[in-house]
């Protein structure tokens, strides 16, 4: 997501970085070019406007062009900008009553407000352990009650039995009390959609809130749907009390314009990003780190759950001791390389670390993908324990075997030594500065 933007962005702010003094007039060029950016990125003109009169007011003070590194402190203001127009804080879903929780999903057909609902559930679910149960609301789309009940035992979560012929606040009734006679946390309200906004809808709408009293009405807004998906969630916010925002198919919005309209233009926090059509594809929107990720610093906040979550605690802390020690072999390589892959390969990784974009061009010519992360995998399968353990023992002739063993060539396998040796070497370096706690303080 917002890939374009960041790449002007990142072009702007280079050429401000670069150089010693700024002048006034430097930073208004700046925030010129900043302008352009924004709106080719579809960000809402008057959301644009203002950002960047805020914005200019603070970079042109004289203590940011006379300061030491005046570059880094406009894109520090930038950045502190940013976060503020995308709504400053991440903040979880107020589900905290006493139960059953009322989560209402509003939006148009198609917006991918069912799919959210589930993710919403499944998260609920495995991170919170919350007993939740999901209804349909939707009695105008055929199908979409069994759609949601499909969605529901795919991820293990309990889905109001369908009633032929009920209308909507008699299904949001019937949520209520089968949530609280069998115990449930929160109830997911997945209501009806349609192709426009229209007063049928929000009058439904306006009935089923005022039954259900939810502490949560999302609205679901299609990132993609750019300005469209502004004025939709200006409908909507005029006509039902919402309490957020969640914006799907952010994996496909390079540009972005939509989220960074959204928080102005509702006054209501982004509270989820969908990234996929997977049911956990789902992020916590986080004003901060979208931002560094927009001017290309890097989320590393994300990128270091992502880690936790997929790397298992036990081998972590195994690698960690052999590193200490100054050990690793192949099979350390190995289980670094399938952490890579589980983590959504070189791609998912070069968003998230600063400078990582350049790099993975830089690999990707030199012939490292994500294929590459399989042939490595089988190369070091075609190995014995003890060329795992002690890599100097492969000569000519067991190259020629583990080559031939994984499909590659001698080269290949010739690469894959090399990258061990270095990262072998680079990890006795850490530990000659102290450690990864060392090099941790060292990077800040
Ligand atoms: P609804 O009519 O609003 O309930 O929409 P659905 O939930 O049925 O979603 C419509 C389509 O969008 C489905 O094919 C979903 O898989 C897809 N979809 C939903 N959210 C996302 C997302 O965040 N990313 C991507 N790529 N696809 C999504």
């Amino acid at each position: 997501m917002f890939d374009s933007l960041s790449d002007r962005l990142g072009t702007v702010f280079d050429r401000l970085r670069g150089r010693g003094a700024l002048t006034e007039a430097d930073v208004r060029g700046a925030m010129r070019e900043v302008r352009i950016a924004l709106l080719e990125a579809d960000v809402a003109l008057p959301v644009v406007r203002s950002f960047v009169e805020q914005v200019t007011e603070l970079a042109v003070g004289q203590d940011v062009l006379r300061s030491v590194t005046p570059g880094q402190m406009v894109v520090k203001i930038v950045h502190d900008g940013l976060v503020e127009m995308l709504g400053s804080q991440s903040s979880e879903l107020d589900i905290d009553v006493t139960p059953p929780a009322v989560v209402m999903m509003v939006g148009l057909q198609g917006s991918g407000k069912t799919t959210t609902t589930a993710k919403i559930a499944k998260r609920l679910k495995d991170k919170q352990g919350k007993r939740v149960l999901m209804a349909s609301l939707d009695v105008n789309r055929p199908a979409a009650q069994e759609q949601l009940a499909t969605l529901g035992a795919q991820i293990d979560v309990a889905t109001l039995p369908i009633v032929a012929g009920q209308m909507p606040v008699d299904i949001a009734k019937r949520a209520l009390q089968s949530a609280k006679l069998q115990a449930f946390d929160v109830v997911l309200l997945d209501t009806a959609g349609r192709l426009h906004v229209d007063q049928q809808l929000m009058d439904e709408m306006q009935a089923v809130a005022r039954i259900a009293t939810p502490t949560e009405m999302l609205l679901v807004v299609d990132s993609l749907a750019g300005q469209d998906a502004v004025q939709v969630a200006q409908n909507f916010s005029e006509q039902v009390a919402l309490t957020g925002v969640v914006l799907t198919r952010m994996d496909g919005d390079a540009r972005g314009g939509a989220a960074l309209s959204m928080r102005a233009v509702t006054g209501k926090p982004i509270k989820f990003a969908g990234v996929g059509e997977k049911l956990d594809a789902l992020e916590i929107f986080d004003p901060s780190r979208v931002a560094g990720r927009i001017l290309g610093m890097g989320d590393v906040v994300s990128l270091v759950e992502r880690a936790a979550e997929t790397i298992n605690q036990e081998d972590a802390e195994a690698m960690a001791a052999k590193m200490a020690k100054g050990q690793f072999d192949l099979n350390d390589l190995r289980m670094q390389l399938k952490q890579m892959a589980q983590m959504g390969g070189l791609g998912a990784l070069a968003g998230m670390i600063p400078g990582m974009k350049k790099a993975q061009a830089a690999m990707a010519q030199g012939g490292v993908d994500d294929k590459m992360l399989v042939h490595m995998d089988a190369m070091i399968g075609s190995m014995t324990p003890k060329e795992r353990a002690a890599p100097q023992i492969i000569n000519a002739k067991r190259k020629i075997r583990i080559a031939k063993g994984s499909g590659t060539t001698v080269q290949s396998v010739n690469r894959l030594l090399k990258m061990h040796k270095d990262m072998a070497t680079a990890m006795k370096k850490i530990r000659k500065m102290g450690g990864l706690k060392g090099l941790a303080g060292m990077l800040g």
